[in-house]
């Protein structure tokens, strides 16, 4: 009998060089650049609001990506569209389907950088996980993509167009004109792929307000959910210009910890993050913090730990969720047995939030949280400097 193992493909696509060629990219525009484009390409003023709102729909809503398919603009518009723009999206790589039903995305980007992007299946919804950078100018030191020294940040149109990869993956486009589709095999994005994305403002800002756009992608704020490692002053900022959920990877109770785990914590240390976290439900009418924490064997995961944490928050609407590490080759630490974890659940659970303990997803094919880190990227950070930044010495 032969062991259930994961599949990895390889996707070939066309080249796409026709950006490259002088016309632009729309994936990604705001309405207002939009707009402004296509005034410079010659819309009449009084249209391009209208133009606009039609062009996001054949984008964003069916997935249309040839301009002559657009057949409620008049053919002359749509070849001349066809001069100026191109919609494009980042470039298919490889596949990889784990044997639990997580799917794990290679897709290239301009530059030839690469970045993951996971799927994840669950019972009657579906989350993709979507990156922010080329690697994390941040250190944490339980984090595989923190070892990976080259950075750039993603435009708009690459973050919103892994969204788009996915549902083209999934055939999940509706037909041209059908009611919206409720129930999603894609239903919730999450931004805890590869970089920090309030690193990187801008460009995420860009792409949730087209993902959560009724002419865009269509989802529910309350379906995205930021995730960030503390940077604080732009928490804030996420709530009144974004408003969509957020998750902070807490990890530690005390700064002395955290300082070593979660790098940031040097500059904007426990304090100072928790006060812009009391903020944050109001400013963004948003329900309940999310506070990520790893669990790490003998670093963070006592008891003495989880009644510090329910101190800590206390007063913050917050759901607590404990991610057992997942390793990866050189990481510096394991992960914490399943009755420590579980003990720990359990103070947070009697103290009154709810504490769910996150199912490793796709750990067969390096999937899982924490994992991700292109497998092509060479410039690596040896084992030894990895550890020297988490303060261990062996
Ligand atoms: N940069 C952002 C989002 C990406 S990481 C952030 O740090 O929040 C998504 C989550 O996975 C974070 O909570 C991160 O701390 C956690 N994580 C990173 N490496 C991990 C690992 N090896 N095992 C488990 N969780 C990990
Ligand atoms: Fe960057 Fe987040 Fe990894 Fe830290 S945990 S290195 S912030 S991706």
């Amino acid at each position: 009998m032969t062991a259930k193992a994961p599949i990895t493909q390889d996707v070939m696509t066309l080249p796409r060089t026709l950006a490259q060629e002088g016309r632009v990219n729309l994936v990604g525009m705001t309405r207002d650049q939009m707009r402004d484009a296509l005034v410079a390409m010659g819309t009449p003023e009084r249209q391009a609001k209208m133009r606009v709102g039609q062009i996001w729909q054949w984008i964003y809503q069916w997935g249309v990506r040839d301009f002559a398919a657009m057949t409620n603009l008049a053919k002359a518009y749509r070849a001349q569209l066809a001069e100026h723009f191109v919609i494009e999206i980042p470039e298919l790589v490889s596949r990889q389907l784990s044997t639990d039903g997580t799917r794990k995305y290679l897709v290239r980007i301009a530059g030839g950088h690469e970045v993951e992007v996971v799927y994840i299946p669950e019972e009657g919804r579906g989350t993709l996980c979507v990156s922010s950078q080329v690697g994390c100018t941040l250190t944490c030191s339980f984090c595989h993509t923190g070892t990976q020294k080259l950075v750039r940040n993603l435009t708009a149109g690459e973050i919103v167009g892994q969204i788009m990869m996915a549902r083209d993956d999934l055939g999940e486009w509706p037909e041209p004109g059908a009611p919206k589709d409720e129930t999603r095999l894609l239903s919730n994005v999450v931004l805890m792929g590869m970089g920090e994305p309030l690193y990187n403002f801008e460009n995420v800002r860009d792409a949730m307000k087209i993902a959560m756009d009724g002419e865009g992608i269509s989802l529910s704020r309350r379906r995205i959910t930021l995730s960030t490692s503390g940077v604080v002053p732009e928490i804030a900022r996420t709530a009144r210009e974004i408003g969509c959920l957020l998750a902070v990877s807490f990890h530690a109770t005390t700064d002395e910890v955290r300082d070593k785990l979660v790098p940031i914590n040097r500059r904007w240390n426990i304090e100072t993050l928790l006060d812009v976290l009391r903020e944050y439900p109001k400013v963004s009418n948003s329900e309940r913090i999310t506070f990520e924490y790893v669990m790490l064997d003998g670093v963070n995961d006592s008891d003495e730990d989880a009644r510090r944490l329910v101190r800590l928050i206390a007063g913050i609407p917050a759901k607590i969720n404990l991610i057992p590490f997942n390793e990866w080759p050189g990481a510096p630490y394991r992960r914490s047995s399943n009755n420590r974890i579980r003990a720990f659940a359990d103070i947070i659970y009697k103290a009154g939030y709810a504490s769910p303990i996150r199912t490793p997803r796709g750990e067969d094919i390096m999937a899982a949280c924490g994992q991700l880190k292109s497998a092509t990227e060479r410039a690596r950070k040896s084992k030894r400097e990895i550890e020297a930044e988490s303060g261990l010495s062996r």
